[in-house]
């Protein structure tokens, strides 16, 4: 079979699933309106969720950094391409993620690849969150690691893979694992497992729970804190508790929520005081910030090993100072008075949204709003339905979601009206209705 034959013939079947997908030209700058063709269609598909994508102080500085910096990088970070911008990027989030240290990398995707392959090997477990993003499960799979997977959102689940961890750790002919971890790094670890209420406050780098012995046995939990496709946040208080009783490391991908929650929107982990306790946060540059990129922060020698040994810092041109330069104005616009203000219109949206579709609000609501219709012909029709009305909220299908779990994943932003809010409405009343 000829590779063109082959790939009709996977084509059609994706067809004959309904999951089939295909790029749709956008002619105009993200906002809550944008030109698809002839139309103008109202937008709820964005993670832009605070408007900065093509907000004026955004567009300044990436176009000062072109006229300083030029649009090209040149080089990997390494050899020649670590430009003033990104520099000053890292500092700014550092500062605002309340972290020693932080470094960019040229997308959220990159990111995930570049520490978990960093730190993980095949003696080591990482256990992660069943609905975690794609780029966490790749790099999970690529790092050799063995990979748990616990029930979404729930921390019995989550112990019972930390019990099996610990004991997967003692069972091993390997020197170190677990056991030596507490071990060598002396009482703090050693109070830890036997009873978590005599935790130290805070631990602050990685190396403070590092198995100490070369070879020794990693365990890595991942979450995201705002989940992408559900919108729902994870139980984080419980999660580091049972991380530190068990001597794991987390990671909380803090994509959907870095802008958006904590002090001055620094992200969720910092609402739930928790900044000092997550060894690693990674954030991306792409959504609230308005701009592109990924970043992961954490202490000082977690950026310094990370530059020595994830692949894709390393083997992978700087991205754009542009984007750089951007992503830094979001950071300091987040943290104005301005931004406090775009979050609580964002807020009072997401409200407004709830009520007008008759759902109750979670205790944390975020501007992820799904709804689910199960099955891909109906999710695909219901979006098509709104695009008739120039509504454009796209129908989300595996493998974005599981199969059987499709739905419109409706994001708000603060740049919606609430006549905005009222329209979209309207429109999926009159089709729930209908149905
Ligand atoms: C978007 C996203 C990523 C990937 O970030 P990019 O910068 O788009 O590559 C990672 N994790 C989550 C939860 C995301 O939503």
């Amino acid at each position: 079979m000829s590779l063109d034959e082959d790939l009709a013939r996977r084509l059609d079947e994706l067809r004959d699933q309904h999951l089939f997908r295909e790029l749709r030209r956008v002619d105009s700058p993200q906002s809550p309106h944008i030109q698809i063709g002839s139309k103008n269609l109202l937008n709820f598909s964005s993670n832009d969720y605070l408007g900065l994508a093509n907000h004026p102080a955004l567009k300044e500085a990436a176009i000062h950094a072109i006229e300083q910096y030029g649009a090209g990088s040149g080089a990997s970070r390494l050899i020649s391409g670590s430009l003033a911008p990104f520099h000053e990027l890292e500092s700014a989030l550092a500062q605002f993620k309340k972290t020693e240290a932080a470094l960019a990398f040229s997308a959220g995707y990159a990111a995930a690849h570049g520490v978990i392959g960093a730190l993980l090997g095949k003696d080591d477990i990482i256990i992660l969150d069943k609905l975690v993003h794609a780029s966490i499960v790749d790099a999970a799979k690529l790092s050799g690691a063995k990979i748990r997977v616990f029930a979404h959102n729930d921390p019995g689940d989550l112990e019972d893979k930390l019990k099996w961890a610990a004991g997967a750790g003692q069972n091993s002919s390997e020197r170190g694992c677990v056991r030596s971890a507490s071990r060598s790094i002396g009482e703090s670890a050693a109070v830890a497992r036997d009873d978590p209420a005599a935790l130290p406050e805070f631990v602050s780098h990685p190396s403070a729970t590092r198995p100490a012995t070369p070879g020794a046995r990693r365990i890595l939990i991942v979450t995201e804190s705002v989940f992408s496709m559900d919108g729902d946040v994870a139980p984080l208080p419980q999660i580091i508790a049972l991380k530190e009783k068990y001597g794991a490391w987390l990671m909380v991908d803090e994509a959907h929520a870095t802008g958006l929650f904590g002090e001055n929107g620094c992200g969720l982990v910092d609402q739930f005081g928790a900044a000092g306790r997550v060894e690693i946060q990674m954030v991306t540059l792409g959504k609230a910030l308005g701009s592109a990129g990924g970043a992961i922060c954490g202490s000082r020698r977690l950026a310094d090993f990370l530059v020595n040994r994830a692949r894709s810092f390393i083997f992978s041109t700087a991205p754009v100072p542009a984007a750089a330069a951007a992503a830094a104005a979001a950071i300091r616009l987040v943290q104005s008075d301005e931004g406090a203000q775009l979050r609580e219109t964002l807020r009072q949206r997401i409200a407004g949204f709830h009520a007008a579709i008759g759902r109750n609000q979670p205790g944390i609501s975020t501007a992820i709003v799904p709804i689910i219709l199960g099955d891909e012909t109906n999710a695909v029709e219901a979006s098509t339905k709104l695009r008739q009305q120039n509504i454009f909220v796209p129908a989300v299908r595996y493998p974005s979601v599981a199969r059987g779990a499709a739905r419109l994943r409706v994001t708000l932003t603060a740049a919606h009206t609430s006549d905005d809010i009222d329209r979209l409405a309207a429109v999926l009343n009159a089709l729930a209705t209908r149905e």
